[in-house]
């Protein structure tokens, strides 16, 4: 007897049908497969489809390269392109945010680039400031040491200085939207000091900026990010059902799905008719179907 079971497992089933009869596993969409769709797969290992397109500008914003890797999720895209024209509203008549590479318009492998590969990742240049204070355009992926100086350009021994003001804004923008569901906020540990140390000396809400450290983190297994962040977003639970995997840290601050369990008879019906129930309005306290991955 099977008794009621729950989404993942569901997933799981029908993954492994799909993959039994032909139909394409987790991380191959295909039309024979309909519910298998958006961000597919991990970051590392996965595809997109439905992918929203992030402009070449907009308010408080610019991106740095050319059209073919503007893709992402739709909650990725919206939640930059909101923080961007949040700081921007904060202190209008600064630099544009630079906005690098996010994924291609289908996914996959791109260059330069081991993961952006589902549309749940891309690159942020800092806001930076001229000697004398003044909001400059970043000319792009300058490296920052500890004191927050980069050395723009060598010939003319011109430094620029890290915008700790407007970075702990746009930190601040994407920490709060719980919509976009971030999960991690590459950067190099001396740079994450230094916004963090102004968050606190300007008075910020403890908890908030508790948030915003779990976030910031330096990877232990590419370079430092001292030129650039890498804006990461979780699966959402309903995504996670469309195929989204390596959702992984499940930030106990963000609002949780209640499980979807189905009968016997709907699982049967979900299983002929491809037909996967959207998780139920969102409770902060109810159990959560997300699956926790590293
Ligand atoms: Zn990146």
């Amino acid at each position: 007897m099977m008794g009621r079971v729950g989404v993942s497992m569901l997933r799981r089933l029908v993954g492994a049908l799909s993959c039994v009869l032909g139909l394409g596993c987790f991380g191959s969409p295909t039309p024979l497969a309909p519910t298998i769709r958006g961000s597919v797969g991990v970051p590392h290992h996965g595809t997109l489809t439905d992918g929203k397109a992030l402009p070449s500008h907009g308010p408080g914003f610019r991106r740095f390269r050319g059209d073919a890797i503007r893709w992402g999720n739709p909650r990725l895209v919206d939640a930059i392109m909101e923080a961007a024209a949040t700081v921007q509203r904060l202190r209008p008549g600064g630099a544009p945010l630079i906005v690098a590479d996010l994924s291609a318009q289908r996914g996959g492998k791109i260059p330069r680039h081991r993961s952006h590969r589902s549309g749940r990742d891309l690159d942020l240049l800092f806001y930076v400031v001229s000697p004398d204070g003044r909001s400059v355009q970043n000319p792009g992926f300058i490296h920052f040491g500890r004191d927050g100086l980069a050395l723009a350009d060598k010939r003319k021994g011109r430094f620029l200085r890290l915008d700790v003001e407007r970075m702990w804004l746009l930190i601040k923008a994407l920490t709060s939207n719980q919509q976009a569901r971030v999960q991690w906020l590459f950067v190099a540990r001396w740079l994450e000091a230094l916004v963090i140390e102004h968050a606190r000396a300007r008075g910020e809400d403890d908890e908030l900026v508790w948030h915003a450290e779990n976030l910031l983190r330096q990877p232990g297994d590419s370079s430092a990010h001292d030129d650039h962040i890498h804006m990461r977003i979780a699966c959402s639970p309903a995504e996670a059902v469309a195929g989204c995997s390596g959702g992984g840290y499940d930030w106990p601050w963000l609002p949780k799905a209640q499980p979807v369990e189905l009968s016997d008879d709907e699982l049967l019906a979900a299983l002929l008719d491809d037909d996967l129930p959207a998780p139920r309005a969102t409770s902060p306290d109810s159990a959560t179907a997300i699956e926790s991955q590293p």
